[in-house]
């Protein structure tokens, strides 16, 4: 009953002209995919290449996100990008508290939450970033963490706007190395994070939550991924930067 999603995150790569041509390509191998208009497929492209992906991906299957935003409505934050200015770019998915930007731009469970409420409130769909490191891995505190993770992103959230997001459970040992959970495990610690949002706002608010595994997907691990229970879709970094490699991952999924 969700539609999964299948996001593609190019991080700092891709220029404007690399962008269209990129969404040029991954539209025509899109074409060749059956049943692909059954899943949600994403780029969250960088801030420079919005609007150019917004023009090019109009009449396309492809849907479009941001990689961050601040949390003012607007304001003198040099060098920040606002919701309203996103959303006037043309994304609907804004990804918000990657691992990355926890660890190098000082993002906290506070800033997270703030950043969530303003994406909502102007529209925009977030991909809520969750997951431990590998010394939290293996002093088993994951599922605390995370469930953590999700309470202050959510807090005083309506239930019918979590209903909309995404969360993307991402462990942060497995994101760019190579290293995937098993789907097995990875499928328990999502399905914790449904437990979580149905303690919050009920099992039927959660049911609707499409939760997403990130860390070194691949075409060759998607279907195993998605075959389980409380795995919605992906979260793609490294994969998603090749327009035939993401296409095949679609493929598989
Ligand atoms: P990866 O990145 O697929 O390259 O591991 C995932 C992410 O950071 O979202």
């Amino acid at each position: 009953m969700r539609k999964p999603i299948l996001a593609g995150n190019w991080k700092m790569f891709k220029t404007v002209s690399q962008a269209l041509s990129y969404v040029e390509h991954l539209d025509g191998l899109l074409a060749d995919i059956p049943n692909q208009s059954q899943a949600d497929v994403v780029i969250c492209a960088p801030a420079t290449a919005l609007y150019a992906v917004h023009n090019q991906a109009q009449g396309t299957p492809i849907q479009l996100g941001a990689q961050n935003v601040h949390q003012a409505e607007e304001g003198a934050y040099t060098g920040e990008t606002s919701a309203i200015m996103l959303k006037d770019a043309g994304a609907k998915y804004v990804i918000i508290g990657h691992s990355e930007r926890r660890q190098y731009f000082g993002e906290t469970d506070e800033s997270v939450n703030a950043k969530v409420q303003q994406a909502l409130k102007h529209g925009l769909l977030p991909i809520v970033c969750v997951g431990e490191d590998l010394d939290q891995r293996n002093q088993g505190v994951t599922n605390t963490l995370v469930e953590s993770q999700v309470r202050a992103a959510f807090n005083a959230v309506s239930a019918d706007d979590v209903a909309r997001s995404v969360v993307a459970y991402e462990p942060i040992w497995a994101i760019g190395t190579g290293m995937t959970a098993t789907a097995q495990d990875a499928n328990a610690v999502c399905t914790h994070i449904r437990s979580v949002l149905s303690d919050m706002y009920g099992q039927d608010k959660a049911n609707l939550v499409r939760i997403q595994y990130g860390g070194s997907v691949k075409p060759d691990n998607i279907a195993e991924l998605m075959a389980q229970s409380d795995i919605d879709g992906a979260l793609v970094g490294g994969a998603s930067l090749d327009p035939g490699t993401f296409a095949s991952l679609v493929r598989n999924a």
